[in-house]
């Protein structure tokens, strides 16, 4: 039994705050969370008054078509509501997809979004990756012609590395692509990206006109609800009125829904969340020149610091209380290390500093 799951892993999610709290005893308050790209400032204020006033709905299964989340979504891309999937995080529209492919073969950068593989694996699909850890879109298209793919993902922004594709690079990329082929823009980071740089911006309407593009976003990391679970899928009709035969009913929970529908409102919060993530990133980019650690330059929420023995750093840094991802398992020693506050930032460079002296 289960011979097929064999060589699947299960996915090792960033180190709750509650196991910090047991394992080492640091109260809740002491512990800095740098390690799952949530959003340090909180969840949009909008979000939590709805959510208190629909606490009272919660034997109430939410509206099942979610109507006024996509109609928020819909006005904000400039695409109608027939274009939309709504999921339990954008993790749960992935799902949906890959399973509507049910591909022999899919094809990803070789360092990516863990859940691509796990997903994929799950119908027994070849995993194939190109020879670069970051996007390399030529890479992709040698191994595209050879195998020919059901499925590819491009990670815009990468997570974990944090590079980011061009966007005219990535449409004259899907040109080229046989409408056979299903390819999965994940734009999770997104927001961050198109706030940096223009040239990285995917617009979701401008996959529309594609055939074969699905692209996914997230409420869980710009807009601070990771712990809400709301992402949603953005294709032609035909795509989404497919992926939704795979959808149960009620996906997403009534509070979910509603704070999804207000986070929506509240740009100048989510706005205010990116700018100070760059403002902060820019003392991690100068920490790392201070004391010549190599990092990759970031269009996401979170920074990658080339450090010696990272595994035994991220483990002191544990017992201080502060969380980080350790990037010792993708085979080099670095940390991925989330934008927190600034006060945040502060005491993790004092720390830091400390431990690789
Ligand atoms: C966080 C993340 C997601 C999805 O997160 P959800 O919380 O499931 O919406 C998808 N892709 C990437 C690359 C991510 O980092």
């Amino acid at each position: 039994m289960f011979e097929n799951l064999a060589d699947l892993k299960i996915y090792e999610a960033g180190k709750p705050i509650e196991l910090v709290v047991r394992e080492y005893g640091i109260e809740p308050k002491d512990i800095i969370k740098l390690a799952s790209n949530e959003n340090p400032y909180g969840p949009p204020p909008k979000a939590i008054q709805a959510v208190k006033q629909t606490a009272n709905l919660m034997h109430r299964y939410p509206d099942d078509s979610f109507y006024e989340l996509k109609e928020g979504l819909a006005k904000k891309f400039d695409i109608k509501d027939s274009n939309i999937i709504i999921g339990a995080g954008s993790d749960q529209v992935l799902e949906f997809a890959i399973h509507a492919v049910m591909p022999k073969k899919v094809l990803m950068a070789r360092i990516t979004f863990a859940m691509y593989e796990i997903y994929s694996k799950q119908f027994g699909a070849k995993i194939l990756k190109t020879p670069s850890s970051m996007h390399n879109l030529d890479e992709f298209y040698e191994i595209y012609k050879q195998e020919k793919p059901e499925i590819i993902f491009l990670c815009i922004p990468n997570n974990p590395l944090g590079e980011c594709l061009d966007a005219k690079d990535v449409y004259e990329f899907i040109e080229k692509i046989d409408e056979e082929t299903l390819i999965i823009i994940d734009g999770a980071y997104q927001e961050f990206a198109s706030f940096k740089d223009k040239n990285k911006e995917i617009k979701p309407k401008d996959v529309l006109k594609y055939q074969n593009v699905l692209y996914t976003g997230t409420f869980s990391k710009a807009y601070g609800l990771g712990g809400m679970r709301v992402g949603y899928g953005i294709a032609n009709e035909f795509i989404i009125k497919n992926l939704h035969k795979l959808r149960p009913p009620f996906n997403i929970t009534t509070l979910s829904l509603k704070a999804a529908i207000e986070a929506l409102k509240d740009e100048e919060f989510v706005k205010i969340g990116i700018e100070k993530n760059f403002e902060e990133m820019k003392k991690y980019e100068k920490f790392a020149k201070e004391h010549n650690l190599k990092y990759i330059e970031s269009y996401t929420n979170f920074i990658v610091l080339y450090i010696k023995n990272s595994t035994l750093i991220a483990q002191n840094l544990l017992k201080k209380g502060i969380i980080v991802r350790d990037m010792a398992s993708y085979g080099f020693d670095a940390l991925r290390i989330t934008i927190g506050k600034k006060e945040e930032n502060e005491k993790l460079f004092t720390i830091l500093k400390g431990l690789i002296n």
